[in-house]
């Protein structure tokens, strides 16, 4: 039986032109959302956008993943770092896990700094619903601010 770990990753729409330099960085260097892959061998098998507000890819991406045989379906952080943050992330999350039976992180690479402080300002974060959603690529401010 194979060790390694497969993932695929949905990112925002809005950032639909993004060559995933920040993610795939975080994940090769186990950071933010990835840290939990310390020590594992993780595959990359599937990369898309979630097809743009409402999300309709999001009933099929995570199908054509699972078919590479991803285990873990990462929903970028541009999710919940844009402003506004996607209303519909958690949903996304709690459908992926029930059509899919995949396990679903939200978060990929660590929040960077800028949008960290502008989110701060604004109190985006402050409920406890969304603390936990940022827990996982919170990161500490030094690696917050190689991600800006
Ligand atoms: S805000 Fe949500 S639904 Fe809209 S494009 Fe971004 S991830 Fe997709």
């Amino acid at each position: 039986m194979s060790d390694e770990i497969r993932i695929g990753i949905i990112i925002c729409d809005r950032y639909h032109t993004c060559a995933g330099g920040k993610c795939l960085r975080a994940l090769y260097n186990r950071e933010g959302a990835f840290s939990i892959y310390e020590g594992k061998r993780v595959k990359l098998v599937g990369y898309t956008g979630c097809g743009g507000c409402p999300g309709g890819n999001i009933e099929y991406a995570p199908g054509e993943m699972k078919k590479n045989g991803a285990e873990a379906i990462h929903l970028a952080t541009g999710l919940i770092v844009g402003y506004p943050p996607c209303p519909r992330v958690t949903r996304f999350r709690d459908f992926i896990r029930a059509k899919y039976g995949l396990n679903v992180v939200i978060g990929t690479h660590p929040i960077p700094q800028k949008y960290y402080e502008t989110h701060k300002t604004l109190g985006t974060w402050k409920s406890p619903g969304w603390a936990e959603i940022i827990q996982p690529t919170l990161a500490d401010e030094k690696t917050r601010l190689l991600y800006d």
